[in-house]
């Protein structure tokens, strides 16, 4: 028993179950988390740090509401084999950041938190570094299936427990583009 397979080269319909949350809704939310950064971070020098590839659709969209100055940076890590839609292995680093991060203000932008374990691997790295400070930005959160204890300061989604795509998230690394989260339909999952 496996799961079914997408077909990359067909629109993203044909596995998409139902739209969980729309671009308008997206919008709007992320420029509600935009306006609390502005005001928390005020008069600091915020960095924010994009795990890359899920995450930079959020981010671009993020920086852009921001009045905030801020700069920005990445890192890639890979916690997934391939082909397998749940975590498993220990996370790697495969990219990492060029910016020395002593002693700055750190926001770090994800597209979702699931186990969490991701995100544990990679806060417990950066803050061998010594930031001023190290906050996260997650645009979903699937609180149910942590197994790790993550609290990020701001959550743009409470979101139930399926597989989720668009907006930076992929299906066999593609469908990244679409301006809305999708839920992926049950035979693919
Ligand atoms: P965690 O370490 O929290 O279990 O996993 C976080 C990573 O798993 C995310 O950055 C993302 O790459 C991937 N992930 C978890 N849930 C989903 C999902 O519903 N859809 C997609 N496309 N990726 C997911």
């Amino acid at each position: 028993m496996g799961m079914a397979k997408i077909n990359p080269a067909l629109s993203y319909e044909h596995c998409l179950d139902y739209v969980l949350i729309t671009e308008e809704a997206l919008q709007k939310r992320i420029a509600e988390m935009a306006a609390q950064i502005d005001r928390d971070y005020a008069g600091r020098q915020l960095i924010l740090i994009c795990i890359l590839r899920g995450g930079v659709v959020f981010l671009t969209d993020l920086m852009r509401k921001l009045t905030l100055s801020h700069q920005i940076d990445f890192m890639s890590v890979s916690s997934y084999g391939v082909g397998a839609r749940s975590s498993n292995g220990a996370p790697r680093i495969v990219l990492d950041l060029n910016t020395d991060i002593r002693g700055r203000d750190v926001l770090l932008v994800e597209d979702i938190v699931d186990s969490g374990i991701t995100l544990d691997y990679v806060l417990r790295m950066l803050n061998t570094r010594e930031p001023a400070s190290l906050e996260v930005c997650v645009l979903l959160d699937k609180e149910d299936r942590r197994k790790v204890d993550i609290t990020p300061r701001y959550v743009g989604f409470k979101i139930p427990n399926e597989y989720v795509y668009g907006f930076g998230l992929d299906v066999d690394e593609v469908y990244r583009n679409l301006p809305f989260i999708g839920v992926l339909k049950a035979e693919y999952q």
